[in-house]
């Protein structure tokens, strides 16, 4: 099962395996793994046969795409028609949608199956999946240990490959932290690159869609399948189509890597800190030179994010109210008591604490000192990087602080939580690409993730300097043992 996305549309182009007989490989494993690891919510094996099967037909036919029959998994975050879509959240457990997210029709269109939604934290509210109505997620190399969040059921479907790509989605690190967590590669998008319409919105001035799987080569063959401009998006840029694995093959002699020296200080555990400078070692065999650069705003950019998001998540999520869709609460006096008694047991504690923060920094009086005030740092701190990357073609560092904690570590503290994504974060303010790849090991023989950063729209240049480590390493090759 260990094959990435290139191989196995290799296998199916070359007649060796049919769609439909991947998918019930793939569904076989999710019936075995998934009582242990909680990676998915919904999994419909009649569904995604027929997708499989239609997808076998088509290539029959002589029609089939570079990705036709290629199954993959969809965070529970996209509304995929006929298909549950609840955000991981009890408002939205019943919910199923009436229509496709851009990206799904993307998929759809590119003839990939589904094999099902992935558990998230609730309104992707989260780095370690804790928060989700459906329970938590284990990580596939250490069942005690989370999977990072908010995206941790696409990881660990990945890491365990019960599925061989997935989707997730990245508002301050969610595609990027847990697929540090978990070992595997996934990549954030420059804003407005991935149509956001019909991915359920938590703070929409940093949401994006990206995808996750085992090899770099497999995230541009999947962003060729995701990226696109989309009209019922008022942030999808309009940019001609690219090829996102056109520079893949690109020898990085002369490439200019900027190291941030935020990112290497007090804070990034010992074991980490090694395993990424080891990757800078193979970086600089392979012709890259290094260079230090600052982001000097970059200290700011928790707190300026958790202004900035719980505001945007308590305007989106007004739409919660019990009467337009989800859940309602059974018994109530009048109107204003039916909102209060749907809220207060359709939200989970933490997407309660993001909204209460988000109208308090919003409301008359706050809104100055603190919302407009975020505003103001999250342009300074994008201006950082606008200045690093003239001195940088691309910046590299740690993913996440630490390797993956064990459950329930963090779940006390918030503020431990929300310091997981102090290397993400600051990338999502300043609407920049990232992604993370494996590079190595913790002392607890969990896995390290690299970070790469691309200037605006570099996302081919970070494939390719991904790809090229790749290339040269067999991290991304590894699997938890004894699944
Ligand atoms: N962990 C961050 C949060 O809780 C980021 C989540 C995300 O990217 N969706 O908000």
């Amino acid at each position: 099962m260990n094959q990435t996305i290139k191989e196995l549309s290799d296998l199916l182009a070359r007649g060796e395996a049919s769609s439909a007989e991947l998918c019930q490989d793939y569904l076989a494993r999710i019936e075995r793994l998934n009582p242990r690891l909680n990676a998915f919510i919904t999994v419909d094996p009649d569904k995604t046969l027929e997708e499989a099967r239609a997808a076998d037909a088509r290539r029959a036919r002589g029609e089939a795409g570079p990705l036709t029959g290629v199954p993959v998994a969809h965070k529970d975050i996209f509304c995929a028609e006929g298909w549950p879509a609840t955000c991981g959240s009890r408002m939205l457990a019943d919910f199923v949608s009436p229509y496709d997210a851009h990206v799904i029709s993307r998929f759809k269109a590119a003839g990939m199956p589904s094999l099902g939604k992935t558990n998230m934290d609730e309104f992707a509210m989260g780095s370690s999946n804790e928060t989700s109505f459906f329970g938590a997620v284990r990580n596939p190399w250490d069942e005690r240990a989370v999977p990072g969040g908010s995206s941790g059921g696409s990881a660990a479907a990945v890491a365990a490959r019960m599925a061989p790509a997935a989707t997730g989605t990245d508002t301050g690190g969610s595609i990027r932290q847990p697929a540090a967590l978990t070992g595997i590669t996934g990549l954030k998008p420059t804003y407005g690159v991935v149509s956001r319409y019909g991915m359920i919105a938590f703070a929409s001035s940093l949401d994006q869609a990206g995808p996750m799987a085992p090899s770099a080569e497999d995230c541009a063959l999947l962003m060729n399948v995701m990226a696109g401009f989309d009209a019922r998006d008022s942030t999808s840029l309009e940019r001609p189509a690219e090829d996102y694995a056109r520079d893949l093959d690109r020898p990085l002699k002369g490439l200019r890597i900027g190291l941030p020296r935020e990112f290497f200080g007090a804070g990034l555990a010992a074991d980490v800190g090694q395993a990424v400078e080891a990757a800078l070692a193979v970086y600089r065999r392979l012709g890259a030179e290094t260079v230090e650069v600052g982001l000097p705003n970059s200290g700011l950019s928790v707190p300026v994010y958790y202004v900035l998001a719980p505001a945007e998540a308590s305007s989106n999520l007004s739409r919660y109210d019990g009467v337009r869709y989800g859940y309602r609460a059974a018994a109530y006096a009048d109107l204003t008591d039916m909102y209060e008694r749907t809220r207060a047991e359709g939200f989970g504690a933490e997407v309660k604490r993001r909204i209460m923060i988000g109208t308090y920094v919003l409301s008359h009086g706050y809104y100055d000192a603190y919302y407009l005030q975020a505003q103001k740092i999250r342009r300074l701190i994008a201006q950082d990087f606008a200045e690093a990357f003239k001195a940088c073609d691309v910046i590299l560092g740690p993913t996440a602080p630490t390797t993956a904690f064990d459950l329930g570590a963090k779940t006390a503290d918030p503020v431990q939580m929300y310091l997981s994504d102090i290397y993400t974060i600051a990338v999502n303010l300043a609407g920049l690409p990232g992604m993370s790849l494996p590079c190595g090991f913790g002392a607890d023989h969990r896995p390290v993730g690299l970070q790469i950063v691309g200037d605006w729209f570099g996302e081919a240049r970070m494939l390719n300097v991904a790809h090229q480590y790749q290339l040269a390493t067999d991290w991304h090759r590894r699997m938890p043992e004894g699944l």
